[in-house]
């Protein structure tokens, strides 16, 4: 797998514990990678063992475009706290590490069906770029995206889904609050009750969920309960 070595060039924090993170490669041009793909960050520092740092390693979805391959995003959950997330928080411009890659699987494939996109947290990473890829290429079937966070305060890029499906009449976003203000005028409640309401109108779509594992269990049963194939319900687990 080939290492590249990135440079930062800007981090914003989005939430209490969202970051993004913004970095560009140096000495290579481009990182060539598919929507929904991810690679793996070193998170040792450069001068101990060269295997281990290949060993210790921390994935993170990437954000940006593909046709951005010099200019990669990442949006990272510092929950954990471990090397990764920290690597992030102290990252400052200028500041440089390895990462490696691409890998995965969850990407797009089959661009004949209606596209159903559930996502928790920092599940949202791969499908920014999935997203926006889909639609600058001018994919033409339905895109749904069901956002979830806990409150007003955990939200993000809730401004740039809404322009887009402004721009796109085949993309709707629906972003969720499980625990919301009194005012919030959107969806309440966790992504699985607004399939449990709405699934017929859903139904037929290829279902890609990314999130935690509890999360995933929940919406994938769901999801074939209500019809969907085995092979319609795509997943990607954040651990
Ligand atoms: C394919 C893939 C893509 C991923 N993409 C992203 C991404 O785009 N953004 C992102 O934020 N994360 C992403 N993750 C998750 C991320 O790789 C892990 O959260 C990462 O291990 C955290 O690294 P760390 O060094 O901070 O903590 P670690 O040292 O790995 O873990 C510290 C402690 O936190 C626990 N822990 C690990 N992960 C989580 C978690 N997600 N939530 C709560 N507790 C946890 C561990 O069990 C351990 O006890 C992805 C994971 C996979 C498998």
């Amino acid at each position: 797998m080939q290492v590249y070595k990135v440079e930062v060039v800007s981090k914003k924090q989005l939430t209490d514990k969202i970051y993004e993170l913004n970095v560009r490669l140096v000495n290579s041009s481009n990182l060539e990678f598919k929507a929904g793909q991810c690679v793996g960050f070193h998170v040792l520092p450069e001068t101990e063992d060269p295997a281990l740092q290949t060993k210790e390693k921390r994935l993170y979805s990437l954000t940006s475009l593909p046709e951005h391959g010099n200019e990669l995003s990442f949006c990272v959950d510092i929950t954990p706290m471990g090397p990764g997330s920290k690597l992030v928080i102290n990252a400052k411009p200028g500041d440089q590490f390895n990462l490696e890659g691409p890998y995965g699987g969850f990407v797009v494939s089959d661009r004949s069906k209606d596209l159903l996109f559930l996502a928790t947290g920092a599940g949202i990473a791969p499908f920014r770029s999935m997203i926006k890829d889909l639609l600058k290429s001018g994919f033409d079937k339905k895109i749904t995206l069901l956002f979830g966070v806990r409150s007003e305060d955990d939200a993000f890029y809730h401004e740039e889904f809404s322009k887009l499906a402004e721009e796109y009449s085949n993309f709707t976003f629906i972003p969720m609050l499980s625990q919301p203000k009194a005012d919030w005028k959107g969806e309440r409640g966790r992504i699985t009750k607004y399939i449990e309401e709405n699934s017929s109108s859903l139904l037929g779509s290829v279902a890609y969920i990314c999130g935690s594992p509890q999360m995933i269990k929940d919406t994938r049963s769901l999801l074939i309960s209500k019809g969907w194939g085995v092979r319609d319900v795509k997943i990607e687990i954040f651990h």
